[in-house]
């Protein structure tokens, strides 16, 4: 692989930038040979400017310097043969109802059948004697046939080369849209336009700075890229399929970049304009907290309560993250942050994502706070005291996050604390953000964000970790087991039951699903799991129950009159109830593995060992690899890893994708390399702290 060439063009004014900007940001219809139906077409697939078609990512890439011949094509593996059309021909059956379009190619060393089922327009596109390209697998070997193949006909022409003898894209593509009229329109648009793709001011940048700060090989160095406009190019018509990579990650960099520019300049803005509410504490309330709690904090609780304190004593309001394992210890934190801003004066709120959850919070706060003489209000759906104002004076206002979206004001807010982050989703928390008088904010989450995935959506909040456990916990142990071992199970359970401990049972859905019928549902599941567990008292938990229901069982639960908990993944969060000592989760492979680590975190919460049972059939041998993890760590970041690698970020964040950045080239799990490299080249354009103009002098004005 020859190395990429370092090129990077520089520019030569602001105003010929925004020249040659908007020149690509034209629409595609201005473009020759694109009228209004075809944009229409275009605008389908997302493409409504020249830019937008330059960046239309090629779905795969045909090498069509050299071929297999139609002899050698081998069952089952996806190739491109070529060849002449010698039959072509339509049958109809069932009335005409139903047909086949069959082709027959032959390239002089064999023949090969082409079908296509119930398309019987398809006849219209070939022609007997027509050359043509098909890219399938061969589904029968006598005679030699494709289904479905993806067909592409060899015209002559001046155009020919741009799809002959030369490695290929081929695009995604919408009805109506011919792959090769596309792949010449792309053609023709970068010969046209490649010229105009101008670097952008991150790149310029770095090439003035020749040595990087971070001192990270030169891989990640801008001069190893290819210039953007190079990079445009070769993602679609690449000499080699390595320069594809190469091009991909350079795309991949300046997406990171802008992302991380917007990111800093939202953060620069931020601190400029707002300013810090004194809410750095005089330890009054603290210290009689701390005396009272009947455990010391680790020393990572600790250390994150001073980075806490500096922030709630700053000029600007706090924008934390804290990060901490489940059973880590994230709520005496949240309670000491509270403290510091009532000392201060201030009110605090606390948002939960569940009422389960806001009602434990409740609890615990209450017991610890009310001695202190801080009162502390709970505010949810089917709790709420009122829906006149809050009385003056009240110290901590707990609730779920409808709390802030119903437009509750609090008086003298000085900070919001959001449990369970992931829960929340980025839009959400920006609302938040932006809405009162800037109160300090911290964002705690027990969901292990791989890095990639924190610089890109957490980017503009400082992260703080606990990253070590409360002593004395017991370990849990996991096992993944068939549904045949489900007997020995049950009788497993029943004798930790017998011995006073608790268990959860967990099912993925709350109703029947009739299209799966392998989806155990929790309400019917109900029934066996009281037999199995006869004679112990077994509670029901889920989604659907009212709010009082919800907390009648889990009074019960706590209480340990319910020995047992059937629920839906509604647990997972956050739920304190260390007499717990075993988890069953069945249908294990439906669940992400970050939210089979979450429902883990539910038990090993005293000094007791715990046991985690992960019941699944997955005949798949990926989906058994997948749970083998969660047997061989505990470790809340590796599994995030193997989740993102495995599932991709889409399943990590669950319901929270709504607000993550889409990319066309970058990729969360694999780039990491060059997030952190984008992050850096973003401070060099936005500075450091400095007003962004200072940084860099183009962008003055
Ligand atoms: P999470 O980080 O998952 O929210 P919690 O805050 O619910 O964890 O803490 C889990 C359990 O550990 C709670 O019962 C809590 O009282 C206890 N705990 C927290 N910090 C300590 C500590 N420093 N020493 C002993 N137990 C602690
Ligand atoms: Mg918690």
């Amino acid at each position: 692989m020859a190395p990429p060439e370092p090129r990077i063009t520089p520019f030569s004014s602001p105003v010929r930038r925004d020249e040659t900007a908007s020149r690509l940001r034209q629409p595609v219809a201005s473009l020759w040979g694109v009228g209004a139906e075809r944009a229409a077409r275009l605008a389908r697939l997302g493409i409504f400017t020249v830019e937008d078609l330059l960046l239309h990512r090629p779905r795969r890439y045909e090498d069509r310097r050299h071929f297999k011949k139609i002899s050698e094509l081998a069952k089952g593996e996806p190739a491109t043969a070529r060849g002449h059309i010698v039959a072509q021909g339509l049958k109809r059956f069932r009335g005409g109802s139903k047909s086949v379009f069959e082709l027959v190619l032959d390239d002089g060393s064999a023949r090969l059948h082409c079908r296509w089922w119930n398309l019987p327009f398809m006849e219209r596109y070939f022609a007997v004697g027509d050359e043509v390209f098909v890219f399938g697998r061969l589904v029968e070997t006598r005679p030699r046939t494709m289904d479905h193949p993806e067909t592409e006909v060899l015209e002559g022409g001046e155009e020919s080369f741009i799809h002959l003898a030369r490695i290929a894209p081929v695009y995604p593509l919408t009805e109506g849209l011919p792959q090769r009229w596309l792949r010449g329109l792309v053609w023709r648009t970068l010969e046209k336009f490649e010229a105009q793709i101008l670097e952008p001011e991150w790149a310029v940048e770095a090439c003035r700075s020749p040595v990087t700060k971070s001192g990270s090989p030169g891989e990640t160095h801008p001069a190893t890229f290819p210039s953007r406009a190079n990079a445009v190019h070769r993602i679609h018509f690449p000499e080699e399929i390595a320069d594809v990579e190469i091009a991909r990650r350079r795309l991949a960099l300046d997406e990171f970049v802008e992302l991380q520019r917007q990111i800093q300049s939202r953060r620069r803005r931020f601190q400029a304009s707002a300013r810090g509410l004194p809410c750095g504490g005089d330890n009054r309330l603290m210290k009689p907290f701390l005396a009272r709690l009947g455990f010391n904090l680790t020393g990572a609780q600790a250390k994150v309560l001073r980075e806490i304190r500096a922030d709630l004593g700053g000029a600007h309001p706090m924008r934390r993250l804290l990060q901490g394992d489940v059973g880590s210890g994230k709520t005496v934190v949240a309670a000491c942050t509270a403290l510091m801003a009532l000392e201060g004066g201030f009110n605090a709120a606390l948002m939960a994502p569940t009422e389960i959850l806001a009602a434990q919070h409740f609890r615990n706060f209450s017991r610890w706070f009310e001695p202190l003489g801080v009162k502390v209000e709970l505010q949810s759906g089917n709790t709420k005291t009122s829906g006149s104002a809050p009385p003056p004076h009240a110290g901590l206002f707990i609730g779920t996050h409808a709390l802030i979206e119903s437009g509750f004001d609090i008086p003298r807010l000085g900070l919001v604390i959001i449990d369970e982050q992931h829960k929340f989703g980025v839009a959400q928390r920006e609302r938040l953000v932006r809405k009162g008088n800037y109160p300090h904010l911290l964002v705690m989450t027990a969901t292990p964000i791989p890095r990639t995935l924190g610089l890109t959506l957490y980017g503009d909040l400082d992260v703080s970790l606990i990253d070590e456990s409360p002593p004395d916990r017991g370990r849990v142990k996991t096992f993944v087991r068939a549904t045949d071992k489900l007997p020995l199970v049950w009788k497993f359970i029943r004798e930790q039951l017998a011995a006073g401990r608790q268990a959860f049972v967990v099912y993925p859905r709350v109703e029947d699903q009739d299209t799966a019928n392998d989806v155990k549902a929790v309400t019917r599941e109900l029934e066996n799991v009281r037999r199995a567990l006869a004679p112990f008292h077994v509670g029901l938990l889920h989604g659907r129950m009212k709010g009082a229901e919800k907390e009648a069982v889990m009074a019960g639960f706590r209480a340990n009159q319910v020995r047992a908990l059937v629920a839906t993944a509604l647990v997972e969060v956050g739920v304190d109830v260390p007499n717990a000592t075993v988890l069953l989760v069945e249908n294990a492979e439906r669940f992400g593995l970050v939210q089979l680590h979450q429902l883990r975190g539910r038990i090993g919460r005293a000094a007791r060992e715990s046991f985690c049972i992960l019941i699944s059939d997955a005949k798949n041998e990926e989906a058994r690899r997948r749970l083998k993890i969660l047997e061989e760590t505990t470790d809340g970041f590796k599994i995030a890893e193997a989740d993102l690698k495995l599932r991709g970020p889409g399943e990590l964040l669950g319901r929270l994708q709504s607000g993550a950045p889409k990319f066309r080239f970058g990729n969360l799990a694999e780039d990491l390399d060059l997030i952190r490299r984008a992050r850096e080249l973003a401070t060099q354009v936005v500075g450091d702290g400095a007003p962004s103009s200072a940084a860099h002098p183009a962008l003055k004005k």
